[in-house]
């Protein structure tokens, strides 16, 4: 753990973008590089047996880290420097005591709640989930005993405490998993409404207090920060924006220690931890992540205004535009800092229209993912969320007309040029 110091100049807090480049590497450990090696090695070299005993100590939790002793590094599925010094930055964003990176935001996800669950147990969660959590609490999960019970984004308080009471009844609750804004809608859940769900679980389980997990991955760690807003753990698919460039795959957990050492703990037995190229790659990613995803607001912000006034668009979602004074305005003004860039939004039509617009699009890309520098679009019904048959897709507003488009890093009067013309192939008049 680096030295407060290194976080203050003259008892100012520095903010986390001045500490990206630096923070928690010591370049005279590594020949004075300015920039962190690629420890590309599977194992480490202890001095002597002692030391390597007095790490395993550690490690294994056979005893308590001395006050200023810090973890040897012993084996790369362990620790590794590029991860531990990534982990340390990442936690700035977040204010939380701890990070543990894994090579996918599902095996961030997978790890995180099999700390969790056991056979028996419920996962109360909204909805929708990014498909792959879905698939693991739908079908993976079950097989091992554990049960699930949603609850649609955006619902109205009485009816989040209704599926509480209905999953207390089913099963100790093991852990509530949200995620917000919610995927494709930009659908938001109140985290301080769930952190009270949580307390209420507590009082009925003799204190068993399920944790509060929330994937920040559309909006964080820039613009959301749930750990302030009572959740126990944040979880990012970090091949979207703190990766940011479309190359590389990987996730992260955060929180507190005493969460994060089981969460880390399970990591090292399902071997589920980053490499040290994708913890250098991210490393890079971070030292621009504040710059990328405030131009990609701004630009969304401008793309969200050009398709809200074309008469080819039917309706737009975006965080930008929620209704003053509306319930996901309060806890949008709540817990959000900023938009983001991701706009969800119907085209005048169905899918025909919206096949379209996104096989005359040139300067944006038609794939899935989102969060990297250049825009992408896709088309929710038929690709990321295929797999809810369309009655549900239809409760959850995922429409045949609907495309996701994440904004990126080019320049927005060339973006709106781009989709003009797409709208204008797509719903001729
Ligand atoms: C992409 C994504 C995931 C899964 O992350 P991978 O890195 O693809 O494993 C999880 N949650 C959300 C919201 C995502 O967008």
């Amino acid at each position: 753990m680096p030295h407060d110091d290194e976080r203050h100049i003259g008892g100012r807090r520095l903010h986390p973008a001045s500490l990206m480049m630096s923070y928690g590497y010591k370049p005279e450990l590594s020949e004075g590089a300015i920039k962190s090696p690629i420890f590309q090695t599977s194992t480490f070299v202890f001095r002597t047996a002692e030391e390597g005993k007095a790490f395993f100590e550690v490690a294994y939790g056979l005893r308590e880290k001395g006050p200023t002793e810090e973890m040897g590094l012993i084996y790369s599925r362990l620790n590794n420097p590029d991860l531990e010094i990534l982990q340390d930055r990442l936690t700035l964003w977040d204010d939380a005591e701890a990070a543990a990176v894994f090579e996918s935001g599902m095996a961030a996800i997978a790890t995180t709640l099999l700390t969790f669950v056991r056979p028996g147990t419920v996962v109360l969660h909204s909805g929708p989930l990014y498909g792959g959590t879905d698939h693991l609490l739908e079908a993976v999960l079950p097989e091992f005993g554990v049960q699930h019970l949603g609850c649609a984004a955006g619902s109205p308080r009485a009816d989040m405490d209704a599926a509480l009471e209905k999953a207390l009844a089913t099963g100790r609750v093991a852990a509530i998993f949200i995620e917000t804004p919610a995927n494709p809608t930009n659908s938001l859940v109140d985290i301080r409404a769930c952190s009270d769900l949580a307390d209420r679980a507590a009082e009925v389980q003799g204190g068993e207090r399920p944790p509060v997990i929330v994937d920040n991955t559309f909006l964080g760690p820039v613009f959301q920060h749930p750990l302030h807003h009572g959740a126990d753990l944040v979880i990012y698919s970090a091949t979207k924006f703190l990766g940011g460039h479309s190359d590389v795959i990987a996730g992260a957990c955060l929180g507190s220690r005493k969460l994060m050492d089981q969460v880390t703990a399970l990591r090292t037995f399902l071997g589920t931890m980053s490499g040290p190229w994708t913890g250098w790659l991210l490393m890079r990613s971070l030292e621009t992540l504040q710059l990328r995803m405030t131009k990609q607001m701004q630009s969304a912000k401008h793309v969200a205004d050009f398709l809200n006034a074309h008469p080819a668009v039917r309706e737009v979602h975006y965080l930008g535009n929620l209704t003053h004074g509306s319930d996901a305005w309060r806890v949008y003004a709540r817990q959000c800092l900023a938009p983001g860039s991701i706009i969800s939004f119907d085209v005048d039509g169905g899918e025909p229209e919206a096949f379209r617009f996104l096989n005359a699009l040139r300067l944006v890309k038609l794939a899935v993912s989102l969060g990297g520098t250049e825009s992408l679009a896709e088309h929710p019904a038929t690709m990321t969320h295929s797999d809810i048959p369309p009655e549900r897709q239809a409760e959850l507003g995922i429409l045949p007309s609907m495309v996701r488009l994440s904004v990126g890093v080019e320049d927005p009067g060339d973006l709106v040029a781009d989709l003009g013309q797409a709208l204008a192939k797509a719903v001729p008049r």
